[in-house]
Order: C-alpha cells, then structure tokens, then sequence
C-alpha cells in the first residue's frame, strides 16, 4: 500500500486510509500439500494487517518491522 506522510491509503481508492486490525495475526506454516497439509502452530510469521473499509482489500507488514516505522 501507498505511505504518504506516515498514512497507509488503499491502491484502488486513493483516498481512504486503511486501517490497522486491532491485534496481530500468526501466518503459520502448512505441511505437506496446500491442499491437504496440517498448520503448524509452533511456526510462521507474526503480522500487522491493514483493511480498506471501502473494498476490503488487505496488506499485511511483518509485525517487528512495522512497529519500528511507527515510532
Ligand atoms: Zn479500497
């Protein structure tokens, strides 16, 4: 997504800020096939989402990063 002046905008509206979900998300890492793997809890990736309310569109940040932009 765009940052301009710190503020995250949508790539198909321009002019709505996406907002950040109130908590962190896991992606956690599946094993075997897509289609028929198991999650694994004990792996992945903690996240920062951020939702367009007008198309629902959505970005995730890795979480230790982002939170060093916002300081
Ligand atoms: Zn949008």
């Amino acid at each position: 997504m765009p940052i301009k002046d710190g503020k995250r905008y949508c790539i198909n509206h321009m002019s709505a800020r996406m907002n950040r979900t109130e908590t962190l998300k896991a992606l956690v890492n599946i094993d075997g096939s897509s289609a028929s793997g198991t999650l694994n809890p004990k792996s992945g990736l903690v996240v920062m989402p951020f939702v367009c309310e007008e198309c629902g569109y959505l970005e995730l940040y890795v979480a230790d990063r982002t939170t060093q932009h916002e300081k």
